[in-house]
Order: structure tokens, then sequence, then C-alpha cells
């Protein structure tokens, strides 16, 4: 099965299971709201994060407003996702820093800012950008390994071993279809392996035979 053809069975496998990825999130290509879900939706399920981005983004729609609330407010605001404190302290941090800005638009300048990483700057850089690069969350990591298509012990080496095997043009499918897929079939505990539309190109299927 090639790349593509893999990519279309998790897709409409994912949809008709009615994954959260598909049902939840609101489709923008707003670098203020793309960058602030992605950062909030960290060690998150995303109905959680759906739920208080937009709770959130009724009265704060730029960094500006962002700027003016409280950290404690912000940090009420936004209790409902893991490590909200932490994540209120960094949503503050990039106010300061980026009100005013443009969000940069290379990977480079998007990892200096506070509280980004690779999976957000690439989900920054997918989203509102649409370049063809790969935002490898806990979902790529463990599909990826369990199919076989890396073997690596870190979303970042994820990340490098994705881009030298998945053909330009692809690259964008990755993150929606993997999270969709590992939030209805190949869940982090018990996958449902006979169910699986690609068991048949599984090392962890095989292995576990
Ligand atoms: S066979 Fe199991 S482990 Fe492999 S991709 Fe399908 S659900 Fe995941």
């Amino acid at each position: 099965m090639d790349i593509e053809t893999l990519l279309s069975v998790m897709e409409d496998e994912a949809k008709r299971r009615k994954a959260p990825v598909y049902t939840l999130k609101k489709k923008t290509t707003d670098p203020f709201r793309v960058l602030v879900s992605a950062i909030l939706s960290t060690r998150t399920r995303d109905e959680q994060t759906a739920a208080v981005a937009e709770k959130l983004f009724k009265d704060v729609k730029n960094f500006g407003d962002l700027k003016k609330i409280d950290e404690e407010e912000l940090a009420e605001l936004i209790r409902g996702v893991g490590f909200y404190r932490n994540k209120a302290r960094i949503l503050k941090s990039l106010a300061e820093e980026l009100d005013g800005k443009e969000i940069p638009d290379s990977l480079d300048e998007l990892i200096k800012l506070p509280g980004v990483g690779r999976k957000v700057a690439n989900i920054v850089l997918s989203e509102v950008f649409g370049k063809d690069v790969i935002a490898v969350d806990t979902h790529v990591h463990r599909i990826a390994n369990r199919l076989g298509i890396v073997s690596t012990k870190t979303p970042e080496e994820t990340e490098m071993e994705l881009m030298k095997r998945v053909p330009e043009g692809s690259r964008r499918r990755i993150n929606k279809a993997f999270v969709g897929y590992g939030q209805t079939v190949c869940r982090p505990q018990k996958p449902l392996c006979r169910e699986c539309r690609i068991s048949n190109m599984c090392r962890y299927y095989f292995r576990n035979l």
C-alpha cells in the first residue's frame, strides 16, 4: 500500500467513526487561533481543547486582548486543559512577544517563541502557511512505529524519518489522518487491530498475532 492510499484509508475510517479531530476542530487559518489552540492542545483531549478554546476566543481575539488579561484570570479561563497554569504563563509571554507583530513563518523563528516546540511550530506552518511539513504528536509517533514505517524513540526522530519517507505533497495530511486514526482505531491502549483496515501492513499486528 503506498502512502497516499494508506492516508486515504485512515482518513475515511477516522471520519466514519467520527474522530474528534474531524468533528470538533473548527477549520481556521487565523494565526492567533491556530497558535493558541495548538498550545492549549498539548497533553489534552481534543474535546477539552475545543471547549476551552471556544470559551477563550469569545472575548480574546488577538495577542493584544491576551496581554490585557491578568494571568490568574487567564488560568481560570483555560482551566480544563492540562497544565493550565503553565499554559497561562506561556500565553502571557507569547502576548508580550507577539502583540503588534506577525507570527513568524519559519520553523527556526517559531521555536524561539516561549512554549513553542517543533510540534506546535509545524502545526502553525501547516495550517496557517500551508507548508508541507509533519507535526508529530503522540498519535503520529505511536502509529508510525506500530506500522513499522519508522523505528524511533522520540517524536523528533519520527519527524525526521517521516520527512525522508513521505513524499512531498502528502506530508501535511499525516497529522490529521494519524490523529484521527489514533483516536478511533489505533488507540494508545487496546488498539482495534481486528477491525483495522491497514493491519496487513502493520508490524505490531504481525508481532502480536
Ligand atoms: S493493526 Fe493494530 S496496531 Fe496496527 S495500525 Fe491497525 S490498529 Fe494499529
